[in-house]
């Protein structure tokens, strides 16, 4: 069975490319009846703190990609990868270097001078000859021929074994490297597919010379290209947000974030919208396209339009309430039902869940309303007079939308003005300056008491 994983270090923020490699290994796992998993690479102590692990659990759950097993902490696996090192010792697939920092520095600037890789004096040193003090352990890497990736979405990609120089898979101090660790976890996570950034190619066929080593089975490769920006240029803060959690306080819902992560570099013909269940049917690794994905923020609005608009009204509610606590707008119990009512009358202009919540900033005022100045100017006592009719009018009216909207119709053509004549001013009233839906709707958001009664102050 196929088992997929993502192997994120906390940095104290989850990148977006991240988020779509975990998408797609998690799409290749359920589509293929297999499992996903989560190991944190925690062996940078200094940035690995809890707080940046929790980030990573966060920005997995917000998406809705969570493991399918508890995740592993590389670090603490660290006697476990050197016991593997020991057994590549002890096979002759890795040997002993002795080289001081000194020597390793002079035989640095000797390969680049050289043009060849860094190769150490211990790789064939008689045991008899091991001096008495630390040592870093190499891999005893093969000098010539070439290691293949058979990558699923770049090709084969061929790596000649001389440019590869011989790994150091354990530091001097007995730590060890990022490289055995990956490998070894992989290998006891029972990882069948490795898919990750492209950043990580040429890993793939350093990597691949430790599976050799220990004679185990290399997984299958598949190396997805970076995001860029809307311009082609490699993301980067000036293209805006990059971290998970800031398209989550932007306002994107993670229907729409994993919709639109799936599209960046993987495709269904030209489907836009799909659903979970869909991506997982159609997703396979082999259709992802090689050429790097671009960010396209129109697509991503449209999506979330989309979602907005497909949402449960009481969800949104519950988001779009946290919205306005946090910019200190007062919600009290009663105002919920007012919300998730007027949510469905308002949504369809909003393209994140914060103009959502602007959206419905005019339910809540109260009564009675400040009206802005410019309102003011429109209420002559012309329009006053107006308005009041217009009020008796739909007062009688039962409170629906077309009903209102036929209403406020007749009521124009018996007043022989056109709508534009009243609708500013009235909309102005019952919303207080508030960006508000249509008439009819923004009656039917207020509720008709309340409707009303905003009118009554306006016009008394
Ligand atoms: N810790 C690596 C990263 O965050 C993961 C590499 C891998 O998936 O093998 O880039």
């Amino acid at each position: 069975p196929v088992v997929t994983r993502i192997a994120p270090s906390p940095t104290g923020s989850m990148h977006i490319g991240t988020a779509r490699t975990a998408l797609f290994n998690w799409l290749y796992a359920k589509h293929t009846g297999g499992k996903f998993l989560l190991r944190i690479e925690d062996t940078d102590r200094e940035r690995s703190t809890e707080a940046a692990v929790q980030v990573i659990f966060d920005g997995l759950k917000w998406l809705g990609l969570e493991a399918d097993e508890e995740p592993v902490f590389q670090f603490a696996r660290a006697a476990r990868h050197r016991e593997v090192a020991e057994a590549l010792l002890a096979n002759g697939g890795a040997y002993r270097d002795y080289m001081t920092a000194e020597e390793l520095e002079a035989e640095r600037e000797r390969a680049r001078a050289e043009g060849r890789v860094v190769r150490s004096p211990w790789r064939d040193a008689d045991p008899a000859t091991y001096p008495d003090r630390p040592f870093a352990v190499r891999l005893k890497s093969p000098l010539q021929g070439e290691t293949v990736i058979d990558d699923q979405v770049k090709g084969p990609v061929t790596f000649q074994n001389s440019q590869l120089d011989d790994l150091i898979i354990l530091r001097s101090d007995g730590t060890p490297t990022y490289n055995l660790a990956v490998v070894v976890d992989d290998h006891d996570m029972g990882v069948t597919h490795v898919i990750r950034g492209d950043d990580h190619l040429a890993n793939a066929a350093r990597q691949t010379l430790i599976y050799q080593g220990m004679d185990w089975a290399t997984p299958t490769w598949a190396h997805l290209p970076l995001i860029h920006g809307p311009d082609g240029a490699k993301l980067s803060k000036r293209h805006g947000a990059q971290a998970v959690s800031e398209f989550d306080d932007m306002g994107y819902l993670p229907e729409a974030m994993r919709n639109y992560l799936a599209k960046l570099g993987w495709g269904h013909g030209d489907d836009e919208i799909f659903s979970d269940e869909q991506a997982i049917a159609w997703f396979d690794i082999k259709d992802v396209v090689g050429a790097p994905a671009r960010l396209d923020w129109a697509k991503l609005n449209h999506l979330n339009n989309h979602y907005i608009r497909q949402a449960d009204s009481a969800r949104l509610t519950g988001l779009v309430v946290q919205i306005l606590k946090s910019r200190d707008v007062q919600v009290r119990e009663a105002d919920l039902a007012v919300i998730e009512r007027a949510i469905p009358l308002v949504r369809d202009g909003a393209k994140t869940t914060l103009e959502l919540a602007d959206a419905v900033l005019f339910v809540l005022k109260r009564r009675p309303v400040e009206l802005p100045e410019k309102a003011r100017g429109m209420l002559t006592d012309e329009t006053k007079a107006r308005l009041s009719r217009l009020r008796d009018a739909v007062a009688e009216e039962a409170w629906e939308i077309p009903a209102l909207e036929a209403r406020i119709r007749d009521f124009a053509e018996s007043e022989g003005v056109g709508i534009g004549k009243f609708g500013p001013a009235l909309r102005a009233v019952l919303s207080g300056g508030a960006p508000a839906p249509d008439l009819a709707s923004t009656f039917v958001a207020l509720g008709r008491d309340e409707s009303l009664g905003r009118m009554d102050d306006a016009l008394s």
